[in-house]
């Protein structure tokens, strides 16, 4: 069984970070049900999938974090990205300023989490026209990068093998079944480690929060 023999050490708290708008919800709940639905809601608080991955290696555990994108509000709190130890930062592929905003993500990821933490630069929504390709993200040569289609289905676990790879540090990894997400519920990462980055997040996000 899977999820029996994943230990905390192998569960890696990530970030999915990006404006507002460019999918990061659709993207996890592709993984999760297979469903897509074309509504767009602003992602409020924050939402952690952990998706259980199988590789050629290793078995991993992502603890996906997808927190309140929402730039009005003055950007995220740095509670959210305490004890993360990786980040996914997405844009859309079709809209220029968000393509921009990678490196305000990648700033605050860096300032608060530390350099030492692999990142993967994701542009969503290749099913789309794009933005001019000089605009594009792929001139960050220093990040693994990746394009996928949250509508499409397409190329969606790009990402997370990226992204394995740096965390297992084995370039030839590969994932070696589709991954799924599960809820938190029955996955054998450490309850009381969870709720205790919760409250730390909570203590210091909510007061920001109600300001705004
Ligand atoms: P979030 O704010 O980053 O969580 O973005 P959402 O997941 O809410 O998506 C914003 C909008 O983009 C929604 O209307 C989605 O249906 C749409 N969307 C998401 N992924 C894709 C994609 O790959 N292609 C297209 N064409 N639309 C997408």
């Amino acid at each position: 069984e899977l999820k029996a023999s994943l230990s905390s050490q192998d569960t890696h708290k990530c970030l999915l970070l990006g404006d507002s708008g460019v999918g990061k919800t659709t993207f996890l709940r592709r993984h999760a049900t297979g469903h897509f639905k074309d509504t767009h809601k602003l992602t409020k608080g924050v939402q952690v999938h952990t998706l259980l991955l199988q590789t050629n290696y290793q078995d991993l555990a992502l603890e996906l974090w997808e927190v309140a994108g929402d730039e009005r509000h003055g950007g995220l709190c740095d509670g959210y990205f305490f004890f993360a130890k990786c980040a996914i930062i997405m844009f859309d592929l079709s809209v220029e300023s968000t393509a921009l905003s990678v490196a305000r993500w990648l700033r605050s990821f860096e300032r608060i989490c530390g350099k030492q933490f692999p990142v993967i630069v994701c542009g969503n929504k290749a099913d789309l026209k794009r933005m001019p390709r000089q605009l594009c993200y792929r001139q960050q040569p220093s990040f693994d990068y990746c394009e996928l289609s949250a509508r499409a289905a397409w190329n969606l676990e790009a990402p997370l093998e990226l992204l394995s790879r740096q965390l297992l540090q084995r370039r030839s990894l590969k994932l070696i079944s589709q991954p799924i997400f599960k809820p938190k519920v029955g996955c054998s990462f450490n309850e009381d480690e969870m709720q205790q980055q919760m409250k730390v997040v909570h203590e210091i996000a909510l007061p920001e929060l109600i300001e705004d």
